[in-house]
């Protein structure tokens, strides 16, 4: 059986119609995983027995009760390792967790298997997520399956690869400053990036905290609708999570374009930006406007800002947050050292990769005494400023179309040593983290090298279920998703 371009609907129809078991379809993508990883790098760890035995007993479950199936009943699939799993290795791309077994699941991952999913995988990533290319993991690069010398975007670059390759039917990503939106858009996929606080966040290994979202990423909209509808939702243990409803996300996708009105920014915004990246997007818009969809010229002034902002708040954050890995607890802890304090220093400067150690001081900088005022608290309210012109915008229209990126897949090595041009490649994503709203990422065709380029919708707060409307619209106007016929591994 051809697994490769399978998405979550076959595969719940393969198995409601009895052509396949969860069993054979585990297997099946195991070994997938197993043979491509050395191209691709996608995995860390491939739980295979675990994922073995839940399989067997799903088997069971689905053959004395055929009809009352879960939503994700045999579903194997396999997620960023960002996301702790219980009684399998979770390393978040880092040495410091390299040995880290968790003895509990994250929500996500609670909710996951409650509805039925077999996890078989954890997914290559940057260390703690920093870091836009793959490039910052312990666990090296994750290739582009659309081109093994370029990288497949981060930090969920592991997880588009995975899913653009059909080494995973689905996964599940984090987004703090564009992890899902940029790597599905530089590996031709669906990222969607939900609003903050409509997906938990317990379990979910802290890089910013008032920024961090997990989120779908998907081989289409549909896919992308039935997993947001199982891992969304209000969480005791994640104090941010809404009490919203969660709507039934799949019942949205039927692409009505009454429902749509858009708004887009001056021309001269996007001064810079790749002229295949600028005429994607303008085709993008096009579709729209052939449609009679309204088109309103909305202005964002602040998000010129936004990039700045993001890189004093989400490095101050992560100074905090990863203030925990003290090689006491849990973790790596260096072998070697005189007494309490030579313990801490070394187990952190040989557990943390440079990128890492960059943020950790960045943070710790802009949030020492004397420097908080003109830093953090300048960026927090510059943040306000950006979530305000997003709010006045959307008293106009209820989509926003932009590019993801202002560039295709860079090649690996090109930007690694110039993290200023690594940072600015977020200009894009990053406004939309800062402000919390959802976004969903969307291939808008190729360029002459064959390269995807994105283009994400933006929506306002917890109106996921219009974007994913607006986004069943243009896949089936465009039929973008074709783009995955191209990969063939
Ligand atoms: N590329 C951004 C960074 O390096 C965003 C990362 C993310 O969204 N996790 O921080």
């Amino acid at each position: 059986m051809d697994i490769s371009k399978l998405g979550i609907f076959e595969i719940k129809s393969l198995l409601l119609k009895r052509e396949v078991s969860c069993t054979e379809l585990v297997k099946a993508y195991i070994e997938r995983a197993e043979r491509l990883n050395g191209i691709l790098n996608c995995f860390i760890t491939i739980n295979r027995e675990s994922a073995l035995i839940e399989a067997k007993q799903t088997d069971e479950i689905i053959q004395k009760n055929p009809d009352g199936i879960r939503p994700l009943d045999g579903l194997p699939i396999a997620i960023k390792d960002i996301f702790v799993t219980r009684n399998i290795r979770t390393t978040c791309g880092s040495k410091i967790l390299g040995n880290f077994v968790p003895p509990f699941d994250a929500t996500v991952v609670r909710r996951l298997r409650d509805a039925g999913a077999i996890i078989f995988g954890k997914l290559n990533m940057d260390e703690f997520a920093m870091g836009s290319s793959n490039e910052n993991s312990y666990f090296g690069p994750v290739k582009n399956p659309f081109d093994l010398s370029r990288s497949p975007g981060g930090s969920s670059g592991g997880s588009a690869a995975a899913v653009a390759a059909g080494l995973t039917p689905a996964s599940v990503g984090t987004d703090t400053g564009g992890s899902i939106r940029q790597p599905a858009a530089f590996c031709g996929i669906v990222g969607m990036k939900p609003s903050y606080g409509r997906i938990s966040r317990y379990g979910m290994i802290a890089f910013s905290s008032s920024l961090d979202q997990a989120g779908p990423m998907c081989r289409n909209v549909r896919d992308c609708a039935i997993l947001l509808e199982s891992i969304a939702g209000n969480d005791p243990k994640d104090s941010t999570t809404m009490s919203t409803p969660v709507p039934h996300y799949t019942e949205w996708i039927v692409g009505d374009p009454s429902e749509i009105t858009v708004g887009i920014l001056r021309p001269d915004t996007y001064e810079g930006v790749n002229p295949e990246v600028l005429s994607a997007y303008q085709n993008v818009v096009n579709l729209f406007a052939k449609h009679n969809i309204p088109i309103t010229e909305i202005e964002l002034p602040h998000i010129k800002y936004a990039v700045a902002v993001y890189y004093l708040i989400a490095t101050s954050e992560a100074s905090s947050n990863l203030a925990r890995y003290d090689g006491v607890r849990y973790g790596f802890r260096s072998g070697e050292f005189g007494n309490l304090r030579e313990m801490y220093i070394k187990t952190r400067m040989e557990g943390f990769g440079d990128e890492v150690k960059r943020r950790i001081i960045l943070g710790t900088f802009a949030l020492s005494s004397g420097y908080y005022d003109a830093f953090f608290r300048k960026a927090s309210q510059v943040r306000r400023l950006i979530a305000n012109d997003f709010y006045k915008a959307f008293s106009k229209v209820n989509t926003i179309i932009m590019p993801v990126t202002p560039d295709v897949a860079f090649r690996l090595g090109e930007k690694v040593s110039d993290p200023l041009s690594m940072y600015l490649s977020d200009i894009f994503t990053i406004p939309v983290n800062l402000a919390g709203l959802p976004a969903i990422s969307m291939p808008a065709g190729r360029n002459r090298e064959g390269l995807p380029i994105g283009v994400q919708f933006i929506g306002k707060p917890f109106d996921e279920h219009t974007l994913l409307n607006t986004a069943a619209f243009y896949e089936r106007e465009s039929m973008c998703m074709n783009i995955l016929n191209e990969v063939n591994l």
